[in-house]
């Protein structure tokens, strides 16, 4: 429709000229294509050319790019950016289809202590560790593991009720000490669960309440998982 109306636009005089980009995939290779049509003038018939131009590597630059604009580069996890496009969308799903959705908040204890005493490179080495844990821990298309800040992290499980939920970060702070990397550096981690049946589109909430559960589990003594509604299924 729109490739018919720049046509006749060109056609008709209207328009000198018309572009148009558009994928035209294959089944073992994708590729784009750029369409330009100028009408030739000075001469005395109605003269058109279309150029249709291969511009398969330049949108593939682009998708890469836009993929890397989602990605923590320390861990690989999703950043907060592409967690601000996901949570939205999911909060609106489970909405739609009335089905709870769950956030776990994970902060690592004593970050600074580590850092302090065994320098930023182990440090480092721990924030992957745990990275390492969430992003195994997020198996269907409805999760998302995310590097949330320095060395908090998070987990969006869509369709997954509070016993779910609390039973994935009991298992994650179970295994969080078990660090296989070299320096073997033992690190615990706080969790705060939430979830809801969501009835409108303030998603925040979601975040808000993990955080509340993130905080008491702090308080009441850290390596630990508190939930904000454990029973509101
Ligand atoms: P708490 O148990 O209360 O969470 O204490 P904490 O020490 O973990 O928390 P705090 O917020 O005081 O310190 C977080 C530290 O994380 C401070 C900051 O230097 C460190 N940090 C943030 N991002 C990175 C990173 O990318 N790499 C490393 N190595 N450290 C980081
Ligand atoms: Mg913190
Ligand atoms: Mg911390």
């Amino acid at each position: 429709q729109l490739i018919h109306s720049g046509l006749t636009a060109v056609m008709g005089g209207q328009q000198s000229t018309f572009s148009h980009e558009y994928p035209c995939h294959s089944p073992t290779e994708k590729r784009w294509f750029l369409m330009n049509v100028v009408g030739l003038t000075g001469s005395s018939d109605e003269l058109f050319v279309i150029i249709h131009s291969n511009i398969t590597q330049r949108k593939l630059a682009e998708q890469q790019i836009e993929l890397l604009s989602l990605l923590d580069p320390l861990t690989g996890l999703a950043n907060r950016r592409h967690l601000m496009q996901f949570l939205p969308a999911e909060w609106q799903r489970n909405r739609r289809d009335q089905t709870p959705i769950s956030l776990i908040l994970l902060d690592i204890d004593d970050f600074k202590k580590i850092n302090d005493q065994h320098g930023h490179v182990v440090g480092d080495e721990c924030l992957k560790h745990i990275a390492g844990l969430v992003a195994r821990s997020a198996r269907r298309p409805s999760d998302l593991a995310v590097r949330w800040g320095g060395e908090e992290f998070m987990l969006v499980l869509g369709n997954t009720v509070a016993d779910k939920a609390l039973a994935m970060a009991n298992e994650l702070v179970m295994n969080a000490p078990n660090n296989l990397s070299p320096d073997r550096v033992r690190c615990t981690i706080s969790l705060g669960v939430s979830t809801a049946l969501p009835q409108d589109d303030k998603f925040e909430s979601l975040i808000q309440q993990a955080d509340a559960a993130l905080y008491q589990a702090k308080a009441a003594g850290k390596n630990q998982v508190h939930c904000h509604a454990p029973h509101a299924q």
